[in-house]
């Protein structure tokens, strides 16, 4: 029998650390082809039309692609770049170069799940073996004590499921030391130019992310061991200013740079050599929720992007295009909301405790359609997970696995618990750098005196807050069924 010739296709798993797919192919021997295929449908639009990757994230993703190519250059193979549908790409590979095995990480959501089974089709009667590996999670979805059809819809549910059992966290894939050489596979034609525009990292960003393997690992080692902060991450993770109030692990973790079950395997040598509590078993029930997210994907299929979100919930959502505008470009006249929003378009990040302000003030006080500000975080966050963004997004607009009454954010109450002494604001808007102390949060409560002292005037330095707060949550209240 000829000798194993195996195209490992990389996706969102850009790294050699635990990747099953490039281990089993190292184990099997034979020749390895490392691919990657530019997808030109991942730089077209979404459906309100919103461009589905900016450039923070093209440019994080350019770089993590860079640095697979570097490591596998190193350890003497290469990497393969081809454009093209997959679907259609790989098929021709195999009938043109031999290929035995095709071994890739499996996806859940819809567009990759479509790509899959075409892939499948196009690929039958050829003599090829495939094998999708599951590589996402913290757990393995065949470690669960349930099917992915019995998954609990509640969070805590599945949580209090999962550590009841004990269900033990699976050792990651050693990196492989050396690779067999890539055969060549002749030449090909480059993309054109899909990709946005050059992203102009922003000073005020809370960190200069850089994609690739290495430099998540890098992340990994300044944030749990050299800067120590693991040991407070629970105190410090609802910040919003700063590169170590969060371990900022998501942009890796997203493209799969980084593996959760590295992460893992970090937090417990930590709790092992410096300290065990409540901020390191913290780090790991924020990695369930991206697990959590990313069952309910694969239990819910498509209805995950549906407007009446997972439950079926009809509200009338409005579809106004000015007040999004609004919201999309930070102009609301809530301090909170236009700090976070315009930290997202000039960097691509947003903090947790901002994402989820911002996306109860879009839906519970404007009560626009949700999937505008979902589609909106696809086309900027430069840690876009599908998964993690669509089940957030649905979760705080109220149609999502939730199962409590319509719950809302009080703007200014959460600017003053989480920011108290308005410095985030004002990192953020300088229009606003001249009102002292607290007066920051809730600026339309400023006399006319107070803004002839402090140099604001309102509704047109900075704008009058666009909808009344109670007034607007109580009439998006009246639209929620059984409210
Ligand atoms: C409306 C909305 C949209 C979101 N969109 C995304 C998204 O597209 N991609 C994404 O990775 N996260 C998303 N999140 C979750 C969360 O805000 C980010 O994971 C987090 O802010 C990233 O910063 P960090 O790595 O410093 O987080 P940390 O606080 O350090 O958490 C560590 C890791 O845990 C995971 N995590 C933490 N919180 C959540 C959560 N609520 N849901 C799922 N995973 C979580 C992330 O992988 C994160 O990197 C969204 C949250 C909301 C409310």
């Amino acid at each position: 029998m000829a000798s194993p010739r195996t195209l490992v296709w990389f996706r969102n798993d850009l790294r050699l650390q635990d990747h099953e797919p490039l281990h089993r192919a190292c184990q099997q021997g034979g020749e390895i082809l490392p691919l990657y295929i530019y997808d030109p449908r991942q730089f077209g639009q979404t459906s309100f039309g919103f461009p589905k990757t900016g450039r923070f994230r093209a440019q994080f993703w350019r770089e993590a692609l860079q640095d697979l190519t570097t490591s596998l250059e190193k350890r003497g193979s290469q990497l393969i770049i081809r454009y093209g549908p997959p679907e259609k790409i790989i098929p021709d590979l195999v009938q043109q170069h031999g290929i035995t095995h095709l071994y890739y990480h499996r996806e859940v959501t819809s567009e990759e799940c479509q790509i899959e089974a075409a892939l499948a089709q196009n690929l039958a009667g050829l003599s090829v073996q495939c094998q999708g590996f599951w590589g996402t999670t913290l757990y393995h979805p065949d470690d669960l004590p349930f099917p992915i059809s019995e998954l609990p819809e509640l969070f805590t549910h599945f949580r209090q499921a999962v550590e009841k059992k004990k269900i033990l966290v699976r050792t990651p894939y050693p990196v492989p030391a050396q690779l067999p050489p890539c055969p060549e596979l002749g030449p090909w034609a480059p993309p054109p130019n899909l990709e946005p525009e050059k992203a102009i990292p922003d000073p005020r960003g809370v960190l200069a992310f850089v994609g690739g393997e290495a430099a998540g690992l890098a992340r990994v080692q300044h944030y749990i061991w050299q800067a120590d902060c693991l040991k407070t991450y629970k105190e410090t993770r609802n910040g919003m200013l700063g590169a170590d109030y969060s371990s900022k692990f998501s942009p890796w973790l997203a493209l799969g740079c980084l593996s959760p079950r590295y992460l893992y395997q970090q937090v417990k040598a930590y709790e092992a050599q410096r300290i065990s509590n409540e901020s390191t078993y913290w780090l790991i029930f924020e990695l369930l929720w991206r697990d959590f997210f990313r069952f309910i994907a694969q239990k819910h299929g498509n209805r995950l992007f549906y407007q009446s979100g997972l439950r079926g919930v009809k509200v009338p959502w409005r579809l106004d295009l000015p007040a999004f505008e609004q919201w999309r470009t930070g102009q609301t006249g809530y301090p909170l909301v236009d700090a976070n929003m315009r930290e997202l378009a000039a960097t691509g990040f947003m903090s947790n405790r901002g994402r989820q302000n911002v996306a109860s003030f879009l839906t519970k006080n404007l009560g626009i359609d949700w999937r505008l500000g979902a589609e909106w975080f696809e086309s900027c966050l430069i840690d876009y997970d599908v998964c993690s963004n669509w089940g957030n997004w649905s979760y705080t607009a109220g149609v999502g696995n939730d199962a409590r009454e319509f719950r809302y954010f009080n703007i200014a109450k959460q600017s003053k618990d989480y920011d108290p002494k308005g410095d985030y604001l004002r990192h953020w808007l300088p229009e606003l750098t001249g009102l002292p102390g607290a007066k920051i949060h809730e600026p339309w409560k400023l006399s006319v005196t107070e803004q002839k002292q402090f140099g604001l005037r309102l509704g047109v330095d900075y704008p009058r807050p666009m909808v009344d707060f109670f007034q607007s949550i109580q009439r998006q209240q009246r639209t929620f069924p059984g409210t």
